[in-house]
């Protein structure tokens, strides 16, 4: 980029530089003759050598009576007659001499006085046309910025195209949507028969399961201009800014109809206001009423759908759910373990894969990853393989990615002590036995006690089997396990470290949506506080909490109820099993991991 605008700068100046040789050259045909003072010309008029002179403004062309030609300036108040007779040259010899007075030469004069004034204009013209020919080529070719900011991907972007065959799985949502590419290619047959058509698509799910990408596709499906643009960059604006920057966005689409606008992450400005989240923020409030605005105001014709995406419909504001803004709603859900396999299958079909690759157990191994995730995977075991100079990805690469991507990457700098070593080994040796311990719980998977992301260490379960439902008993379990790090260290050490910190934050998490979600306690089937489920449905949620002091209370006792349950239930289990617990710790210490095929023969020895 830069030095493509330094080349063009040199060109410029090389322009420059002709023009000015051009400009001299023309004006300066009488170049190569003498050039003799004032005085000399004098002497050689009263000597009676000089056949002509030719006035041209100041300038004398002097042409000699043996031939030879000359040039002089006089000085420019006089004519030539006048300034002779004032250095005294005889009458008679002025009256014999040949004077022809020319006017400065048409074209020649006015290119003079012209082309001095007009170079910088020419200058700047020529590189500023350079430039944005240039901002025309290259890397900014993905995207037309327009006035308001946002990129628009065009139709005859083929580099660019999205279509549904890009996005795995989401087969509802691609139905759904498949309905919008129909109002987009065929307007006209839905107006006919008095169909309304949908102005705003709110696109839910947590971040990575391809929102943006969906959207992407709906408008390469449909073979409309696509404006794009976060609603997030708003609200860093001035006051104004914004909502002058919707209008536009609204303007370009309409021209451009039938199209489609999508913002991304609008509960940046869609936020519920006067929620007290984020305070009363002006820009945002200007925004949301401007896009409120513009979207009142399409009629059945304007040919201009509006998606939205977001992965907090939670603390949306109603005004945007209401019936005419975005009364389409399509929850996009994290992929199973066909979805993944089908993510893995795209984002691997222009990697070459050795044979040994099976994407299925993949796959299985990738629970609870989103789209992007799976996407980081196969990038991340392309990486792996090039820097091992393999031609092809192999198995190993694939499963080893799975863990950089789950926990990030291993930090093997980091020194653990003798003694933290230790507290970690039996840390994770008490999660891991928990786990098999307990009928019906996950499969381990892998244990380590090398570092990676924030994580000391790290146990990795695989669920036996892909479920939808959770029951009561499998939640204690989970809890079981959870505290299963904290139990073995207090069993062995008797004391805590902070290194359960985590643990701790999950397993309450967890046990206080077990009381006032899943109406799993002694309070009976009864939800407590907001229900973030129902805004799904697009109705309205109480705020506060919706239960008295007194419940609140109970929720508390009921919550420390269910852990200090699944303490005993992992205290019992290690209690139990201690001398296997031993064995697994002090192998984790001597080899620092251990796989399933090996923990499953431990356990299986003892
Ligand atoms: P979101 O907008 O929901 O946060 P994105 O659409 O930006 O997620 O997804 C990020 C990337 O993850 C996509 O560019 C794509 O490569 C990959 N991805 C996500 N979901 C899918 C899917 N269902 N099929 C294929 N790729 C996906
Ligand atoms: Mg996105
Ligand atoms: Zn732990």
């Amino acid at each position: 980029m830069m030095n493509k605008l330094i080349k063009n700068f040199l060109i410029v100046i090389l322009i420059f530089i002709i023009l000015g040789g051009i400009f001299a050259v023309s004006s300066s045909h009488f170049e190569d003759v003498r050039k003799v003072s004032f005085s000399t010309l004098i002497s050689q008029i009263n000597e009676d050598k000089v056949e002509k002179i030719i006035v041209e403004e100041n300038n004398l062309k002097i042409f000699l009576k043996d031939g030879g030609k000359e040039k002089t300036i006089k000085e420019s108040e006089s004519s030539l007659t006048e300034t002779l007779i004032n250095y005294g040259v005889d009458k008679e010899k002025i009256k014999n001499l040949n004077i022809e007075i020319k006017g400065a030469s048409g074209w020649q004069f006015w290119l003079s006085i012209l082309i001095p004034s007009l170079l910088p204009f020419i200058f700047i013209i020529l590189f500023f046309w350079l430039l944005t020919r240039q901002a025309q080529s290259g890397a900014m070719q993905a995207f037309t910025f327009t006035k308001s900011g946002a990129r628009m991907i065009s139709p005859q972007d083929k580099k660019n195209k999205t279509t549904f065959a890009d996005v795995a799985g989401l087969k509802e949502a691609k139905e759904e949507l498949k309905e919008v590419v129909d109002f987009l290619k065929n307007p006209k047959k839905f107006i006919q028969i008095g169909a309304k058509i949908p102005r705003g698509v709110l696109l839910m799910g947590p971040s990575g399961t391809g929102k943006t990408l969906l959207a992407r596709a709906v408008a390469g499906e449909a073979n409309v201009p696509f404006f794009h643009i976060s609603a997030s960059e708003f609200v860093e604006m001035f006051v104004g800014v914004g909502a002058s920057r919707i209008r536009d966005l609204f303007k370009d689409a309409k021209k451009n109809a039938p199209s489609i606008v999508f913002i991304d992450e609008i509960d940046a400005v869609g936020r519920h206001r006067g929620a007290g989240l984020g305070g009363g923020h002006d820009e945002r409030e200007q925004t949301l009423n401007q896009l409120l605005v513009e979207m009142d105001g399409f009629d059945n014709e304007t040919g201009v759908i509006v998606i939205a995406a977001t992965n907090r419909p939670d603390i949306l504001d109603p005004a945007l759910l209401r019936p005419g803004r975005f009364d389409r709603r399509i929850v996009l859900d994290e992929p199973d373990i066909k979805d993944r396999e089908e993510i893995l299958k795209i984002h691997t079909k222009n990697k070459p894969l050795a044979k040994d690759v099976n994407l299925r157990e993949i796959a299985e191994r990738t629970p609870g990853f989103s789209g992007a995730d799976i996407y980081n995977l196969a990038n991340e075991s392309a990486i792996l393989a090039a820097r091992r100079e393999k031609k092809e990805i192999t198995q190993e690469e694939l499963l080893e990615s799975i863990e950089k991507v789950m926990l990030g990457p291993e930090r093997k700098s980091r020194i653990l002590s003798e003694r933290e070593k230790k507290i970690a080994a039996y840390h994770e040796a008490g999660h891991a036995l928990v786990t098999s311990s307990l009928p019906g719980s996950d499969i381990v998977r892998k244990i380590s006690i090398i570092s990676r992301g924030m994580a000391a260490g790290y146990t990795l379960k695989l669920p036996s089997e892909e479920k939808h439902f959770k029951s009561k008993k499998e939640f204690e379990n989970e809890l079981a396990i959870s505290l299963g790090g904290y139990a073995a260290e207090k069993l062995i050490f008797n004391q805590i470290t902070t290194g359960a910190t985590n643990d701790l934050e999950n397993a309450t998490e967890l046990a206080r949506r077990m009381v006032t979600r899943f109406g799993m306690s002694s309070l009976g089937p009864l939800t407590f506080g907001k229900t973030e489920e129902l805004i799904f449905l697009g109705k309205e949620i109480a705020q506060e909490k919706n239960y008295s002091e007194e419940t609140a209370s109970k929720i508390d006792k009921e919550i420390s109820k269910f852990i200090n349950q699944a303490l005993k239930t992992a205290e019992r289990v290690l209690k139990e099993k201690r001398n296997l617990l031993e064995k697994i710790a002090n192998i984790l210490i001597e080899k620092e991991t251990i796989e399933k095929e090996e923990y499953e023969k431990i356990i299986k020895e003892s």
